[in-house]
């Protein structure tokens, strides 16, 4: 073998082992570095005709929206939100009641985490660098996710929400620059027991989460990473009969289309595989919700 074969053989293998290393750490290009999903608890999509929140507006004409995405029966908080993160219903991960901490029926799966597969234990095993958080004011919140899969994960008690719960997202933001973090606020759901959804008082609260949501922006800026970032912002159910079933699913950022109200059916348990396909990850087989390619601009 002369030097020179022996100089391609090894420059071959360099050159395989580094079309296989990038084929396992990254299938594909990321459609945005950072994706932070806010989410309001009871927030209806009838409420945005009339409700005073001009930064949420702002998002939904710079970005993609739909007001009638679906919960899943019955239409409660614990249910919903782990469809919301798990990619399918109370079917397949099992949590029945509004405050289920543990699956009543058995998960079809259960991950190497010990629950059904969020998206954020996928997003973790597939990169294990990536900075992952999570923030939550109603405790009910901390079974729902893989908590082993965050790099931060925060619970925000009573007396200091909802400043509190503002001032602690900024500042994970503004020093860790997660690729991956969801804050779920517990308004206005707590207002519409206590006074009615539909209310002025609901109304008031949706303005108050206007300037909460604003503040979350602004704290991107500050991070420099606003450009590269897509905001999601839903909620897992809405205030009463039909109302209580449709609630709005906004997306605005990098790579977001503009304008686009978009007309295909939505699901809660459509989320996870939207944000699964934002970071090019492979859902689980057990997933049945589907991505909203239709949002983004490119084709990835
Ligand atoms: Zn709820």
């Amino acid at each position: 073998m002369t030097l020179k074969s022996k100089f391609s053989i090894l420059a071959l293998g360099l050159w395989l082992g580094f079309i296989s290393s990038a084929a396992a750490q990254q299938p594909r290009e990321w459609i945005a570095q950072h994706v932070i999903l806010i989410g309001l608890d009871g927030w209806g999509a009838y409420s945005l005709e009339k409700a005073d929140m001009p930064h949420v507006k702002q998002l939904m004409t710079a970005g993609a929206y739909t007001l009638k995405k679906r919960s899943v029966l019955p239409s409660s908080s614990a249910i919903n939100w782990a469809s919301m993160f798990m990619g399918a219903g109370p079917e397949l991960h099992g949590y029945t009641k509004w405050d289920s901490k543990t699956p009543e029926l058995p998960s079809r799966v259960v991950s190497h985490y010990g629950i059904f597969p969020t998206v954020f234990g996928l997003l973790r095993d597939a990169y294990p660098q990536a900075e992952i958080g999570y923030e939550y004011e109603w405790d009910g919140m901390k079974y729902l996710v893989e908590q082993q899969a965050l790099n931060f994960s925060k619970e925000i008690i009573n007396h200091e929400k909802p400043d509190s719960t503002i001032s602690v997202a900024c500042n994970y933001i503004r020093e860790a620059k997660p690729n991956l973090f969801a804050v779920i606020i517990d308004e206005p759901d707590h207002t519409g027991h206590v006074t009615g959804h539909d209310t002025p008082a609901y109304y008031e609260t949706l303005h108050t989460l206007d300037g909460c949501i604003a503040q979350i922006i602004q704290a991107t800026k500050e991070a420099g990473i606003y450009d590269e970032t897509i905001f999601i912002l839903t909620s897992d159910h809405g205030g009463i009969t039909m109302q209580e079933m449709e609630t709005p699913f906004i997306i605005s950022g990098k790579n977001v289309q503009k304008g686009l109200i978009f007309d295909e059916s939505m699901m809660q348990f459509d989320v996870a595989p939207t944000i699964a396909f934002l970071f090019g990850l492979q859902p689980p087989q057990v997933w049945i919700g589907r991505p909203m390619k239709q949002v983004f601009t490119r084709t990835f």
